[in-house]
C-alpha cells in the first residue's frame, strides 16, 4: 500500500526498533511507496511513519532491494557529498564512504536470513543515508 511521507521530526529522530519476520506488510508498503515516487532512489520505513529498521534502495539495475536491520561493518574512502532527503528540506553536506560493507537481514520464505555485502558508489551512499534513517539520525 502506498503511504504518505512523514515530515515529523519526532518520528524521524526516533531510533528504529529491529525489524522481524512479522514486518512483511511494512516491507510491502515501503516498496509500494518507493515505486510511487518518481524522484526517489531509497526509502526507510520511518519515512512512512513506521519506526522499524527497514529500508529499500534502488540498485544499479533500477530494481529496489530491501534491507532489514542494516549496519555498517566498515567503510572506505570518506568523501564529502551533497545530499537531499525526501522528508527534509534543503541540501546538506555530509561525509559518506565510497565503498562499504554492510550487515543486514533479508526476509526469505517468512524467515530472516543474515547477509553481508559490499556496495560502492551511489548505491553505497544511499545505503548510508538509509542507515542514518534507521538510527533516527536526521541528515
Ligand atoms: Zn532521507
Amino acid at each position: 500500500m502506498i503511504r504518505e511521507l512523514i515530515h515529523d521530526d519526532a518520528i524521524l529522530s526516533t531510533p528504529c526498533e529491529p525489524a522481524t519476520a512479522e514486518d512483511a506488510p511494512v516491507i510491502q508498503d515501503v516498496l509500494d511507496t518507493l515505486a510511487s515516487l518518481s524522484d526517489a532512489g531509497c526509502l526507510a520505513a520511518n519515512q512512512i511513519g513506521v519506526t522499524k529498521a527497514i529500508c529499500a534502495v534502488e540498485g544499479d539495475d533500477g530494481k529496489p532491494f530491501v534491507m532489514l536491520n542494516p549496519k555498517l561493518v566498515f567503510g572506505l574512502g570518506p568523501q564529502r557529498v551533497q545530499e537531499s532527503c525526501l522528508t527534509r528540506e534543503g541540501v546538506v553536506n555530509v561525509k559518506r564512504h565510497i565503498k562499504i560493507k554492510v550487515d543486514f537481514d533479508e526476509l526469505v520464505d517468512g524467515e530472516l536470513r543474515h547477509r553481508r555485502r559490499e556496495y560502492a558508489g551511489f548505491t553505497a551512499q544511499m545505503i548510508q543515508h538509509m542507515i542514518d534513517h534507521c538510527n533516527g539520525k536526521l541528515v
